[in-house]
C-alpha cells in the first residue's frame, strides 16, 4: 500500500515550529517510504477564519523546502484539499451516523447550554459537559418525541448533529510512538460533528477526509490526543476500521525551562521566534517575527526541528534534507517533550553558514545588509556590488550566527562608523602614537597597489622607525576603522574600504 500522509492545519495564525516540525516528520515519512505528503486546509471553522492564513502557510512550506505533493495549489487526485469546498461531502455521513443510532439530532440554544452548565456547575466539575449524562436532560432527538423532532426540522430550527458517546466503554489506540492508549468513553463529551450551518466541525471532517483521501498514517501534536477517541469511534461507526490510518501524536515542543508548552508569549518574552516566517495579523495588526526574518537559514531551521523530538542514534548532528529522508524513523521520535534551546537553534545556523559558499551567502546576506544600510544614517556607499559582499561575507561569517549578524559585525564596510571606544585609544595616547598615526597616513598615501600584504609591511616598517610595537599600534587602528575591539584582521578591512577611507578615518580620531 502507497503510504500516504497530510499535514492538515488549520489557517488561523502563524505557523509555530511544533507545526512546522509536524510538516517536516510528515514529509521525511513521506519520502522515506516513497509515499506522498499531502496539504490539506481545515477550514471549516469560519469564526476562526483568518485572511492570509493560507498562503502564509503555503509560503512557510515553501521556504522550508518541504513541498506537498497534493495541495489546495496543486491539486491532486483527491481534490479540493480546501475542507470549505468539500462542505456537500460531510452531511451524508452525519446522516449515516444518525440512522445508525450513533449519532443525534441537538436544538438546543446558546442559553439553554449556558443554564445546563451553571445547574450542573461543582467544584470538582467547572466546565459540565454535554455527554451520556447530560444529554438526557436536552432538546435533542433522543429526548424528544420523532414528531416534535421532525416539525421543528421543518420549521427550520437551528441544529447541530453530535455524536453519541457510548457509556463505559474503553477506547483504545495503537500510537506508533506511545504504543497502546486506552481512553475511558465515559470522560468524553458528545463532541458536535455537524454545526448549524451545514458546515462540519474538525472532528466529522477530519475522520471523512482521512478517509477519502485514503491516509495511511497521521502524524500530529500531542494536543490532539483528547481528540483521538471520538475520531476512532467515527472510524469504527462509520464502517471503516480496517482503513484507519495508524497514528502517531507528536511530543510537544516545550519552553526552554521544561515548564510546558512553548507559546508565543515565551517568543515574545525571552526574545526569540517562534513561528518560521514573519506573521501579520490582520485583526491585530501586530507582527510576529519568524525565524527565517531572523536571519536563520532554512536548512539550518529544518535541521534544527529534525532533531527536536528526535534523535538518530549516531553523534553526527549535522543532515541535509536527503540524509534526514534516509535515516528517519519514527521509532527514534521520544514519547516525552523536547526543551525549546535558541542557543542550540543558532548554534545550527551558524554551521550552515560556514557550510554556505561566499558567493551564495552574498545574495542571502544582501537584504540585510540594504536594510542597514537604509536605517543606517551615515551611510558611506550607496552602491556595493555582490563581489564585494561576498568577500565581507568570507571575512565575517565566523562571527555570525544569524544573517542578521552580518550587518552587526559588518556594517563599518558600508558605514563610517562611530568610534564608541574612544577612551581605549585616548587611554593609552603618546606623542609617539601621534607620531605614527601622522606618518601612517602620508606612508599609506603613497600606497600604490593597495592591499593587505602592502598595508601590513608598511604599518610594521613604521611601527619600528617609531619605537612602537606592532600591539601598540594594532588596537587603535583597528577602534579607527571599526569604532570598537572587534571584527575581522584589520588589513583585510582597510584592503576593503579602501586608501581614501582608510586615511579618513585614521585622520578623524588623530587630526
Ligand atoms: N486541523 C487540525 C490542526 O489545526 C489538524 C489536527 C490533525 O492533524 O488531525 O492542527
Amino acid at each position: 500500500m502507497k503510504v500516504r500522509v497530510r499535514f492538515a492545519p488549520s489557517p488561523t495564525g502563524g505557523l509555530h515550529l511544533g507545526g512546522v516540525r509536524t510538516v517536516l516528520y510528515n514529509y521525511l515519512f513521506a519520502r522515506h517510504h516513497g509515499g506522498n505528503f499531502v496539504l490539506r486546509i481545515e477550514d471549516t471553522d469560519q469564526n476562526r477564519f483568518v485572511e492570509g492564513a493560507e498562503q502564509y502557510i503555503m509560503d512557510c512550506l515553501k521556504w522550508c523546502g518541504l513541498e506537498p505533493d497534493e495541495s489546495p495549489l496543486k491539486g491532486g487526485l483527491y481534490a479540493p484539499y480546501r475542507q470549505s469546498e468539500r462542505k456537500h461531502l460531510y452531511k451524508d455521513y452525519a446522516e449515516q451516523l444518525i440512522d445508525s443510532g450513533h449519532a443525534y439530532i441537538a436544538f438546543d440554544t446558546p442559553e439553554e447550554l449556558e443554564k445546563m452548565r451553571a445547574e450542573y456547575r461543582r467544584d470538582d466539575n467547572t466546565n459540565p459537559q454535554y455527554d451520556h449524562f447530560t444529554r438526557g436532560l436536552m432538546r435533542n432527538s433522543l429526548t424528544l418525541a420523532p414528531e416534535t423532532v421532525a416539525e421543528l426540522v421543518e420549521k427550520g430550527t437551528p441544529y447541530v448533529v453530535r455524536i453519541k458517546m457510548p457509556e463505559k466503554e474503553t477506547i483504545t489506540l495503537t500510537d506508533m510512538i506511545r504504543g497502546e492508549i486506552s481512553f475511558d468513553s465515559s470522560l468524553v463529551d458528545d463532541k458536535v460533528l455537524l454545526k448549524a450551518d451545514g458546515m462540519p466541525t474538525y472532528h466529522l471532517a477530519v475522520v471523512v477526509d482521512d478517509y477519502l483521501m485514503k491516509i495511511t498514517h497521521a502524524f500530529r501534536g500531542e494536543e490532539w490526543l483528547p481528540s483521538a477517541p471520538v475520531h476512532v469511534l467515527l472510524w469504527q461507526y462509520l464502517g471503516w476500521k480496517q482503513h484507519m490510518p495508524q497514528w502517531a501524536h507528536l511530543p510537544l515542543i516545550l519552553k526552554p525551562d521544561g515548564n510546558g508548552k512553548l507559546s508565543k508569549r515565551d517568543g515574545d518574552r525571552l526574545g526569540f521566534p517562534v513561528f518560521a516566517m514573519n506573521w501579520y495579523d490582520p485583526k491585530t495588526g501586530e507582527t510576529t517575527k519568524g525565524f527565517r526574518e531572523m536571519g536563520f537559514l532554512p536548512q539550518a531551521f529544518v535541521n534544527m526541528l529534525a532533531m527536536l523530538g528526535w534523535n538518530p542514534g549516531v553523534e553526527k548532528e549535522l543532515f541535509s534534507l536527503d540524509e534526514l529522508v534516509q535515516i528517519f524513523s519514527l521509532e527514534r521520535v521520544h514519547k516525552g517533550g523536547a526543551k525549546f534551546n535558541f542557543e542550540k537553534a543558532k548554534w545550527f545556523n551558524h554551521q550552515y553558514i560556514q557550510q554556505t559558499d561566499n558567493a551564495v551567502l552574498a545574495e542571502m546576506v544582501l537584504p540585510y545588509i540594504l536594510n542597514g544600510i537604509n536605517l543606517s544614517g551615515n551611510i558611506r556607499l550607496t552602491t556595493y556590488d555582490l563581489r564585494l559582499i561576498e568577500k565581507i561575507a568570507g571575512l565575517i561569517k565566523d562571527r555570525c550566527h544569524l544573517l542578521t549578524d552580518f550587518w552587526e559585525q559588518g556594517h563599518f564596510f558600508f558605514a563610517t562608523p562611530e568610534i564608541k571606544e574612544i577612551a581605549v585609544i585616548r587611554d593609552k595616547w603618546n606623542d609617539q602614537k601621534q607620531q605614527f598615526f601622522t606618518a601612517l597616513q602620508t606612508k599609506l598615501e603613497q600606497i600604490t597597489d593597495w592591499n593587505h600584504d602592502a598595508l601590513e609591511a608598511s604599518c610594521n616598517e613604521l611601527a619600528v622607525e617609531c619605537g612602537l610595537k606592532k600591539g601598540d599600534v594594532m588596537l587603535p587602528l583597528r577602534i579607527m576603522l571599526v569604532g570598537g575591539k572587534y571584527g575581522p584582521g584589520v588589513f583585510a578591512i582597510a584592503e576593503l574600504i579602501g586608501k581614501e577611507e582608510t586615511i579618513k578615518r585614521i585622520k578623524f580620531v588623530t587630526g
